[in-house]
């Protein structure tokens, strides 16, 4: 099996795992109580909270260790609305954002705050005048990902930030880093970004940790009750393994991102290259988009049905991300970006990662026109 799903989840390192069992062994502690057990996996939260601010270029106490992205996501959106709502009212995210950030902002109109959803152009990018266009005095919030998790195009985050700022100093700018880090370089200072959101189990670390960073100076209003956790914005025992593991992925991820633009970019471009030479295909992905993922229509064909043609010869792909995979209606993003219903019910998302070759994308490429040859019967009969 040769996996292509890297955007949905990445095989954790072996250093990760180590440290998981290691920690879960030693250091069971809780760093709430106050003996030498407690004071001990306290010690090794402040030591993963400073890798991890290292990491972003960041201060240790701008970091809010999470469950994830979901989480830092819902944390930031919802927690800058709670906490700035005596100020404005107003939101603005794009089209083309992930669920966990869309549905917090539908979430937050439903309880009398206004969204403006602004649209991206045919490439998934946003145009940084449109966004200067939309911001208003009362606008409190703004969400905008760094790299789209089913298309992989890029926003241009400087000059969006830019803007914004210009337009009102006071909006906060939270950007969905999770598709960005270990894959292109990422300036938090240069964006004017005050909140960034990341999860661990992309970039080779452990399930169910994150971090939130959120720029000195912004206050959040707490979602948990409880315990005093995370300077009182995340109540609850903390996952000390996995805020460890992640710590090291953090590292080795930020420390890799040139060889992963470098190796994982050739892959991309090898794959780009043999779907530019087929007739038919659609290309939902460019080459200035990040390196790790390429999403392409098989107008007339069922998605579905492609990635289980390619999965019997070993193949591991997806349809649009993995959070919306199980629902059966067309890729929201891709419409967004001007697809037909066909083309976006018909995409298949390939991310690569470190572990995958030149000669794995010589397999795939096979296993795909092997596939397309199979399916073009039903093709023809779908298309009538
Ligand atoms: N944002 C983006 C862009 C993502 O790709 C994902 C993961 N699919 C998330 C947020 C949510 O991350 P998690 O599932 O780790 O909470």
């Amino acid at each position: 099996m040769i996996y292509w799903d890297h955007a949905a989840s990445t095989p954790p390192y072996d250093e990760v795992i180590q440290t998981m069992a290691e920690v879960m062994k030693k250091h069971y502690g809780n760093p709430s109580s106050i003996h030498r057990m407690g004071e001990d996996a306290a010690k090794l939260i402040k030591k993963a909270r400073e890798v991890c601010a290292t990491s972003l270029h960041v201060k240790p106490s701008e970091i809010i260790l999470t469950s994830g992205a979901t989480e830092g996501n819902n944390m930031a959106i919802k927690g800058a609305a709670l906490q700035y709502a005596g100020r404005g009212k107003h939101i603005i995210t794009t089209a083309i954002e992930h669920p966990s950030v869309y549905d917090s902002c539908l979430d937050l109109q439903k309880q009398g705050f206004e969204v403006t959803i602004l649209p991206v152009d045919g490439s998934g990018r946003l145009d940084p005048a449109s966004l200067a266009a939309a911001v208003r005095k009362d606008t409190i919030l703004v969400s905008i990902m760094h790299v789209n998790n089913e298309t992989g195009s890029v926003q241009p985050l400087a000059e969006i930030g830019h803007a914004l700022k210009q337009a009102n100093p006071l909006t906060i700018f939270h950007i969905d880093g999770v598709q960005g880090f270990g894959k292109l370089p990422v300036h938090l200072d240069q964006w004017q970004a005050d909140l960034y959101t990341l999860s661990a189990h992309k970039i080779r670390g452990p399930k169910g940790t994150g971090v939130l960073y959120k720029r000195e100076g912004i206050t959040l209003h707490p979602l948990l009750s409880g315990g005093k956790q995370e300077s009182g914005l995340r109540a609850g025992t903390e996952n000390i393994p996995g805020f460890v593991a992640m710590s090291k992925a953090m590292r080795m991820a930020s420390e890799q991102t040139e060889a992963f633009m470098k190796e994982v970019g050739a892959l991309k471009g090898a794959l780009l290259d043999w779907i530019r030479r087929t007739p038919s295909l659609e290309l939902n992905s460019f080459e200035d988009g990040a390196p790790h993922i390429v999403n392409v229509s098989f107008p007339g064909m069922k998605a579905e049905v492609l990635l289980h043609t390619l999965e019997e010869h070993g193949m591991l792909v997806s349809t649009k991300s993995a959070c919306s995979s199980k629902t059966a209606e067309p890729s929201r993003v891709l419409l967004a970006m001007g697809r037909s219903e066909d083309a976006a019910s018909s995409a298949i998302r390939i991310s690569m990662g470190m572990t995958n070759t030149q000669q794995d994308v010589q397999q795939l490429i096979s296993a795909l026109e092997t596939a397309v040859k199979r399916l073009q019967p039903l093709r023809q009969e779908g298309m009538k």
